[in-house]
């Protein structure tokens, strides 16, 4: 499916500092929009229903699921994920872009239907760090880290099937170069010659 908005797609293990950089990156860049995911996994401490995701029981996401309300879903760590047709559709449609921070199943799944979807993967500097990280953000319990640590080997051997690879050891560093990455999709020519037109037109471009 080709749309005129471009599709970025952030996937990273558990704790490698996707959801930090997405954030951060949306703070700087107005013409970005995070799309929500549905999940059957319950609300950690401060999140919002609609705001991080669409927090739903497992019958009402097998539901949208067989209705084929889900561009894609998976199971992740024993909960089940998915960005809703409703999430991205629209934007996509209207030209501006999107960023979806799923996992490496999604991802690719996403890239089968989008095929100019980019892919992000966002690898920790170590596992050492990694799990230091896990435990510093004091989200989940230690049977939760460790099962999230033992998964992270298995979704870090994905990053091979992405388009870019950022290392978030540094933040300010992996930030940079996130907005890159979404930076250097604008300069495509389609995109120039859509959002330029009238430069293009005066060169006797269009
Ligand atoms: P976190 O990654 O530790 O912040 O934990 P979450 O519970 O927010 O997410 C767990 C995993 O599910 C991560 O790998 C997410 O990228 C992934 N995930 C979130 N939303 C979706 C989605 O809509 N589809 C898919 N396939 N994966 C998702
Ligand atoms: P994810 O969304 O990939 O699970 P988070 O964005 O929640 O990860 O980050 C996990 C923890 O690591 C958070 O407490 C976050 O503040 C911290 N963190 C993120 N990036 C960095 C970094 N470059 N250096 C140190 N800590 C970081
Ligand atoms: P409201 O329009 O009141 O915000 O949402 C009504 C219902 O639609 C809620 O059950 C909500 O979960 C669902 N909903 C809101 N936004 C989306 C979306 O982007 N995709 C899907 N599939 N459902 C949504």
């Amino acid at each position: 499916m080709e749309t005129p908005g471009n599709l970025f797609v952030v996937a990273a293990p558990s704790g490698a500092g996707k959801s930090s950089l997405v954030k951060a990156l949306l703070e700087l860049d107005s013409h970005l929009a995070v799309s929500v995911s549905h999940t059957t996994r319950a609300p950690r401490g401060q999140e919002q229903h609609g705001r991080e995701y669409w927090f739903v029981g497992t019958d009402e996401f097998r539901q949208m699921a067989a209705q084929g309300d889900f561009f894609e879903w998976a199971e992740v760590h024993g909960n089940l994920y998915g960005t809703s047709r409703r999430a991205i559709e629209d934007r996509l449609a209207r030209g501006e872009d999107v960023v979806l921070e799923i996992d490496w199943q999604g991802a690719l799944q996403i890239k089968q239907i989008f095929g100019h979807a980019i892919l992000i993967f966002i690898l920790p500097p170590s596992w050492a760090e990694l799990e230091q990280r896990l435990k510093r953000r004091g989200e989940d319990g230690a049977d939760v880290i460790a099962r999230r640590m033992e998964n992270a080997r298995l979704e870090v051997a994905q990053a091979r099937h992405f388009d870019f690879v950022i290392i978030n050891g540094l933040f300010e560093t992996a930030l940079f170069d996130l907005k890159t990455v979404v930076h250097s999709q604008r300069l495509r020519y389609a995109a120039q010659q859509r959002n330029k037109s009238q430069v293009f037109s005066a060169l006797n471009l269009i």
